[in-house]
């Protein structure tokens, strides 16, 4: 099967989906990574890794680091700029023209001859526009290719009492529940490669738990999926035989 992650920024693939990911390319699948900025508008680190005008630059090998980290087969960006966050952490979308980013996820779909897209879910998650954005171009594309075979899957589906409750998507409830701890190792690893984000990730676990977390503990065990489109056990069949599945 090949796969395509689909999503807004460096890191969402690790810190939303690493795990379903790290498993399917560990059975042998290949997974595509597609991400719309290189992250320029995020935080440098600590310490930091390089002046804002660099970040997307080190972003995008952080990435390649990430995917490699999970196993994945290629990493392509599309060339949006990631806004920088406003003040009280107000944020950006990279881009309202919907269209555009559908034409290139179509000819990135056909390249790689995909059969299941994994992307943010319809409430981008903790509200994010750039999320939201992906999800709509995503959605977008099956109203134009409305005959299509291929599957459409999101991340951070809703469930009774989930791990990480403030990145969970309201709207979409959990088709499963993966339990990823035999590839948390690769989603550790991936978040590692983050290095610039290292410290926001404690940082906002930090804030929820109230207590000092390592980077390992910011690492949810467990992630659920919800299925829009296509066939729901093509992906669902393929995380059985990994016997780590809640239905
Ligand atoms: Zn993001």
């Amino acid at each position: 099967m090949n796969i395509l992650s689909f999503f807004a920024h460096p890191d969402d693939e690790t810190m939303l989906a690493g795990g379903a990911l790290a498993l399917l390319a560990m059975l042998g699948h290949s997974v595509h990574y597609l991400v719309c900025t290189r992250g320029e508008g995020g935080e440098m680190g600590e310490p930091p890794v390089c002046v804002q005008g660099e970040l997307g630059k080190y972003r995008t090998i952080e990435t390649i680091n990430a995917v490699k980290a999970l196993g994945g087969k290629t990493v392509e960006f599309l060339d949006y700029i990631d806004p920088i966050v406003g003040p009280d952490n107000l944020l950006f979308t990279f881009s309202d023209d919907i269209e555009n980013i559908e034409t290139q996820l179509s000819k990135v779909v056909r390249k790689h001859h995909i059969n299941s897209i994994i992307s943010h879910g319809s409430n981008g998650e903790y509200g994010h526009p750039a999320h939201k954005t992906v999800f709509q171009s995503v959605k977008l594309y099956f109203e134009v290719n409305n005959n299509s075979d291929i599957n459409w899957y999101t991340a951070q589906a809703n469930y009774p009492n989930p791990i990480k409750p403030h990145l969970i998507n309201k709207d979409d409830p959990a088709s499963w529940i993966l339990d990823i701890k035999p590839v948390i190792y690769m989603k550790i690893n991936a978040a590692k490669a983050h290095v610039s984000q290292n410290a926001l990730f404690v940082r906002r676990s930090q804030k929820e738990l109230k207590r000092n977390v390592s980077l390992e503990e910011v690492i949810a065990e467990e992630e659920a999926y919800y299925w829009v489109r296509g066939s729901k056990d093509d992906l669902l069949s393929t995380f059985r035989e990994s016997k780590n599945i809640r239905e």
